[in-house]
């Protein structure tokens, strides 16, 4: 098989050893005679593997015993409905990061009970930077921040002060790409599709006592209902969960999350050095918010563009078409991205550009 890096931003390149693993094991799971998409979620062959899965999780991310893990499906969008139907009694907040914190911000904007405060913005940079948020003195329900945002490429390293109020992180594209500290927030969930496994499953970290609480709430978007039946309510996406255990063994073969941030680091250096003294493209986000997992960059011709991402498909660097919404190219560099897919795409643009003289 030819070798192809695939830059996309979501669904993403998985890490070769589990893929094949998967293959491998495919037919006959654990020699049942059964495939992995064949067996019940209520077998013990499955209750192992969902057992394993969050264990694993919790290793890597160091998730203390009062916080729940729950699989659920729905994807990233969903939470933003999920967030304040659970968590939202009369005030919420939001920092605005750009596209998904909007969408996030929009959907908790349909509860007629909630008022809901934009504490911060990044718009008037055009979302390059992070906000810096006032001092937060009011009682919010929580105070919501998109930790990485995959279309416009900034991160959050240190994370905002909001007083005494619950923390809610959109994780969706950073999840264990980088450290961050489980007890600085309340909740924090992430679509499995980015860095940890196929679309189709949704990993909610919450702290219990936060959950549970309000009654009547539709089952499928209950956390405290998903938490007591240890997000066996309903048929979980089985394969998902499976896949994202492997996906979680593999990150522990690496070195585990801080191991894989300084991987991480590397690559993206490699690009942003590059792209700070290229004549012909350029990174528009400001350093210190640049995203480890998506690298956005452009020439500021769409045409060239164009040209370049049509190059780059033919040399087997796919997917690097940057969002609608921002145009230009963008280079999403998860953790099952290599090392060797970075280097190689920074030599393939120094060749273009020398051919652009
Ligand atoms: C992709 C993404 C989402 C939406 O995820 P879906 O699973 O497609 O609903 C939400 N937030 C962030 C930060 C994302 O990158």
């Amino acid at each position: 098989m030819q070798q192809v890096y695939n830059f996309a931003a979501g669904p993403a390149v998985l890490p070769q050893p589990v893929l094949q693993q998967v293959k491998d094991e495919f037919l006959s799971y654990h020699n049942s005679g059964m495939s992995i998409t064949e067996i019940s979620h209520r077998s013990s062959l499955f209750q192992d593997i969902i057992d394993d899965a969050e264990k694993t999780l919790r290793d890597l991310m160091q998730i203390p015993d009062d916080y729940a893990v729950l699989f659920v499906q729905g994807g990233g969008s969903q939470q933003f409905t999920e967030v304040p139907l659970n968590l939202g009694t009369d005030n919420v907040a939001y920092i605005d990061t750009g596209n998904w914190s909007k969408k996030a911000i929009a959907e908790a904007q349909k509860f007629p009970s909630l008022k809901v405060t934009t504490l911060a913005s990044s718009e008037a940079t055009h979302n390059t930077t992070i906000p810096s948020v006032p001092p937060v003195s009011a009682n919010y329900d929580y105070v919501h921040i998109t930790t990485n945002n995959t279309i416009e490429g900034t991160t959050y390293f240190d994370l905002p002060d909001v007083g005494k109020n619950v923390l809610v992180g959109d994780m969706s594209s950073n999840i264990l790409a980088q450290r961050y500290n489980v007890q600085d927030f309340g909740l924090i969930y992430a679509g499995a599709q980015k860095n940890i496994a196929p679309a189709g499953l949704t990993i909610v970290i919450v702290r219990r006592d936060l959950i549970g609480k309000k009654k009547g709430l539709p089952a499928m978007l209950d956390y405290g209902l998903q938490s007591a039946k240890g997000s066996l309510y309903n048929t979980p996406p089985v394969f998902n969960i499976y896949m994202a255990g492997l996906v979680f063994h593999w990150l522990e073969d690496c070195g585990g999350v801080d191991e894989m941030e300084k991987v991480n680091r590397a690559k993206a250096k490699i690009l942003y050095d590059y792209l700070d003294q290229s004549k012909l493209f350029s990174a528009p986000v400001k350093p210190t918010f640049r995203s480890l997992t998506n690298v956005p960059f452009v020439t500021g011709n769409a045409a060239m563009d164009q040209k370049f991402i049509t190059a780059a498909t033919e040399a087997k660097l796919l997917n690097l078409k940057g969002h609608r919404l921002v145009g230009g190219m963008r280079a999403s560099l998860y953790n099952a991205m290599p090392i060797t897919g970075v280097t190689k795409l920074v030599h393939f643009m120094a060749e273009f550009e020398q051919g652009e003289k």
